[in-house]
């Protein structure tokens, strides 16, 4: 049986990382059924009205970064109220969603799913500057630095996770600290999202 979390990929067809190693594994649905789940799946992935395109590429960002409705709305709409300024609104969208201290904790390798990284923040797992942050919608800034609690490591995590993940280059980990600093600004780019971010402006914009 498929799992409900493996749907939500399937769904909104990308890897939304939310079922730990499996999703690095073969096992993981979205490598031989990338297509929504039930018989006909293959064949609803064509035929959406522009609505339809519109909520489905909605819900895989949202989705993806593990956000309520409410949560995700209101970091469109901030961005939205800065369309024809200085800098691309998408860019402004993807460096808040990658701002958030639970993808940050997620990118380093701490956790092998934003999801996990979320209820370990919310246990006070982790430091900002040596400081405990226990909201997993902190926004982390060019030279903070992240810092597990060394409670972090004493039950199922251990530092082997680390080596998993391959933090992006806007991110720097040093493994004899085991220390994360933010040295530069995320991109779009380096996401590798394959989503229509102007799909979601028109979706809130109506
Ligand atoms: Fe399931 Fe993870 Fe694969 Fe998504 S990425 S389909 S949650 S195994």
């Amino acid at each position: 049986m498929i799992n409900s979390k493996c749907k939500i990929c399937r769904r909104a067809g990308t890897k939304i990382f939310l079922k730990g190693d499996r999703c690095l594994s073969p096992k993981c649905p979205m490598v031989r059924r990338p297509y929504p789940p039930g018989q006909k799946g293959k064949g609803r992935t064509r035929g959406l009205s522009e609505y339809g395109k519109e909520l489905k590429e909605k819900q895989k960002l949202k989705n993806l970064y593990n956000l309520r409705e409410n949560q995700f709305r209101n970091y469109v709409k901030e961005v939205l109220k800065k369309r024809g300024g200085a800098e691309d609104i998408s860019d402004l969208l993807i460096k808040k969603l990658e701002s958030r201290l639970d993808n940050i904790v997620f990118r380093l390798g701490f956790a092998l799913s934003r999801l996990q990284a979320r209820q370990a923040i919310n246990h006070g797992k982790f430091l900002v500057n040596g400081k405990k942050v226990k909201a997993p919608s902190y926004q982390v800034k060019k030279g903070d630095k992240i810092t597990p609690h060394p409670s972090f490591f004493k039950k199922e995590n251990s530092p082997g996770i680390l080596k998993k993940y391959k933090p992006p280059s806007w991110l720097e980990f040093d493994i004899k600290k085991i220390e994360g600093k933010v040295i530069g600004e995320p991109s779009l780019e380096e996401t590798g999202l394959s989503i229509e971010l102007s799909s979601i402006f028109e979706y809130y914009s109506r």
